[in-house]
């Protein structure tokens, strides 16, 4: 499979304790806005919103 279009690589942060728990890509052109996903931080022992950060 060809990779096209611009891919960046994103770093997810809980929104609740501010680690940086996750990295990941995204396609920019199919995804302009900032990314915000529920995964489980292990800090906080639960599932929280995890945002893009730079
Ligand atoms: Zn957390």
């Amino acid at each position: 499979m060809a990779a096209k279009g611009p891919r960046e690589s994103i770093t997810l942060e809980c929104t609740e304790c501010k680690r940086r728990n996750y990295t990941t890509s995204k396609n920019k052109r199919n995804n302009t806005e900032r990314l915000e996903v529920a995964k489980y931080c292990k800090y906080c022992k639960k599932r929280t919103i995890h945002k893009e950060t730079k």
